[in-house]
């Protein structure tokens, strides 16, 4: 393996994250495990991280460039909730800075908390521990995050049955493998309000259901959390309520701090799924059934990532800004312990790669390409009752 190799990791968590997750590594799909088909294109993307990291001198951390941001974010965010707080009393004006919050809250989502969660944030493994806990005070437990998004997503990603980004109940199918309803063929028009239940479903579901659950992730059994990580955890959603409803409670009338926590935590939600659903949910990425076989990537797994992965509007300066390089999400899937500021200047020798090995890069080129790309794909799903 290269120096490059090693500062540009392929693939998901390594062994020793996994094994602090409570998941053995041994049968984890990362892009270091042995693959049923010899892969020349694993070799291209590290000769091509090796490339990119002699042109910028090394080094796979955001630096000065994304704690500058971050601080950015933070800052905004906490002068829009001290204004509410202590300042602002017409809804007039509450209403605008309410979603103002929302979105600068999902821009530390992005940048801050889900950049922390991969350890890509900063050099120091116990400051992106740290860091990974602003998931918390947004509401989502950092420990569950971890491993619904880093090792089910990023494991699995578009497998029916497997990633639960493309699992959204009765209400929806954003998979061909999933089961189809009569109702689903208007999912085009009705599923996008409910994006923005995403952050609600949080903080009052999915976190304890996880708790609850003990089993398999994929081929990965997973444990329940320790001591330690039940602290944190339990000391996760105090924070969590303190912020949100106890502190503004103590200055505001508490129907008015239920309607500012609908607002902020709808306009939250839409955003992060909104991202999300178009770098996987268009009609350029492909999905796959469960994984039964023996050989879950027959083509390799760096090539499953990026064909179920799709970029949109990367030559968009202010977007890439502001969803922390998830616009590029095909290099985010093959270097996700590397920061998003790199992913523009990766982004080209990854799809020259690809190009060499015939395998499909998807880019979207614009925002609103992304968004009629995901509304014909939810109107397409919706449509047919069989499998494609
Ligand atoms: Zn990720």
């Amino acid at each position: 393996m290269t120096a490059a190799a090693g500062l540009y990791p392929l693939g998901n968590a390594s062994t020793a994250e996994l094994r602090a997750a409570g998941c053995p590594p041994r049968e984890f799909p990362s892009g270091m495990a042995p693959q049923p088909v010899p892969c020349e294109l694993r070799r291209d993307l590290r000769r091509a991280a090796e490339e990119y990291s002699q042109r910028v001198g090394g080094g796979v951390r955001g630096g000065m460039r994304l704690y500058a941001k971050a601080a950015v974010l933070c800052a905004t965010a906490a002068v829009l909730y001290l204004s509410l707080l202590l300042y602002v009393s017409s809804w007039t004006f509450a209403v605008p800075i309410l979603v103002l919050l929302g979105i600068c809250l999902a821009g530390i989502a992005f940048n801050v908390s889900h950049d922390a969660s991969h350890g890509s944030f900063c050099r120091s493994r116990f400051g992106n521990r740290l860091l990974a806990l602003t998931f918390d005070l947004l509401g989502a437990s950092s420990y569950c995050w971890y491993r619904k998004h880093n090792v089910k997503h990023h494991g699995y990603t578009n497998i029916e049955g497997e990633d639960e980004d493309i699992q959204v109940g009765l209400v929806g199918r954003l998979s061909p493998y999933a089961r189809a309803r009569k109702f689903h063929r208007y999912q085009h028009i009705y599923l996008w309000p409910l994006y923005g239940l995403l952050a609600f479903k949080w903080h009052l579901y999915d976190d304890y259901r996880d708790l609850m659950k003990r089993g398999m992730i994929g081929r990965v059994r997973v444990s329940r959390p320790t001591g330690r990580e039940m602290v944190l955890l339990v000391g996760g959603k105090l924070a969590f309520l303190g912020v949100w409803f106890a502190l503004p409670a103590t200055q505001r009338p508490i129907g008015a701090v239920l309607i500012a926590y609908l607002v902020v935590a709808f306009v939250l939600g839409l955003v992060l799924s909104l991202v999300f659903q178009l770098a996987h949910c268009v009609e350029e990425t492909k999905f796959s059934q469960s994984i039964s076989t023996e050989s879950p990537f027959p083509l390799g797994w760096e090539a499953h990532q990026i064909e179920a992965t799709a970029n949109f509007a990367c030559q968009c300066r202010w977007l890439t800004w502001f969803v922390g390089g998830l616009n590029h999400q095909i290099e985010h899937h093959l270097f996700p312990r590397v920061s998003h500021v790199h992913y523009p200047g990766l982004a080209p020798l990854v799809e020259e790669a690809c190009r060499r090995h015939g395998v499909r890069y998807s880019v979207n080129e614009s925002l609103w390409a992304a968004l009629g790309s995901h509304y014909l794909f939810l109107r397409r799903l919706g449509r047919e009752g069989v499998l494609l």
